[in-house]
């Protein structure tokens, strides 16, 4: 397999380009409008047929590059079906399969961040979108859902094997890769007991920046601020449902 992590620095946005060999079909996921010369020349470089562009949702923060691949290239735009984008030729399904050359990509509608979000599963390694984050969740305040969002996580995603690699749609940490079991433990979100605990902790981080569209809390100067303030957020949280009694675990 062919693999490749691209990063467009405005935005923090991870694209990746995956094929199943030098030569071959190929497919983008998250391609950001501003970075197109470089998909192109990466594409003719390694000889590859780009077959499929696919967004993960509906991005708030970044223009994608969907429009414009389809203007340009023969590939075929995709998105989940319940996308509104103009931009997206093929709609998938939950459960739906794309195959590249072999490559499949299994496509799990995962909501909460947007409607249309959908994490794509292959092999080893999952490609999250927004949805699940490394060490947190994409903010569900613009148009999503944190109940959607905790089913998605909890009913699919951790459902994954512990050793899944996770490859979300963002980092503002300098991270790149995770995996589910790293999440399961490390992740101050996945630590919610409850589907109320959930929503009371994406309540209690609301950014104050909208336009850091992509995490509930925006990026700091001083990382370890962000994180000491989730972590007491989720202490009163929890601390609060044991004060009413609260024991259920619907985890
Ligand atoms: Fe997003």
């Amino acid at each position: 397999m062919l693999f490749r992590q691209l990063l467009d620095e405005n935005s923090r946005t991870f694209t990746y380009l995956v094929a199943s060999r030098r030569g071959g079909e190929a497919v983008l996921i998250d391609p950001v409008r501003d970075q197109l010369p470089l998909y192109l020349r990466l594409i003719e470089a390694l000889d590859l047929r780009l077959v499929y562009a696919l967004d993960t949702h509906t991005h708030h923060d970044h223009p994608s590059a969907l429009e414009v691949l389809l203007e340009q290239t023969e590939c075929v735009t995709v998105m989940g079906r319940e996308t509104s984008s103009p931009w997206a030729i093929r709609r998938l399904s939950d459960g739906e399969v794309l195959d590249i050359d072999g490559l499949e990509l299994l496509a799990v509608h995962t909501p909460g961040h947007t409607d249309d979000s959908y994490s794509l599963v292959m092999d080893d390694r999952v490609f999250t979108g927004d949805t699940l984050l490394i060490r947190g969740t994409g903010r569900t305040d613009l148009g999503g859902d944190s109940r959607e969002q905790y089913a998605s996580l909890f009913g699919k995603l951790l459902q994954l094997p512990g050793h899944t690699l996770v490859y979300p749609a963002h980092d503002y940490n300098g991270r790149h890769v995770s995996s589910i079991a790293d999440e399961r433990r490390l992740n101050p979100r996945l630590q919610a007991m409850t589907v109320e605990d959930y929503v009371a902790l994406m309540e209690s981080v609301r950014p104050s920046d909208p336009r850091l569209s992509d995490l509930p809390e925006a990026p700091s100067l001083h990382p370890r601020a962000p994180r000491m303030r989730e972590l007491l957020a989720l202490k009163a949280v929890l601390t609060a449902g044991s004060a009413l009694g609260d024991t259920s675990n619907s985890s």
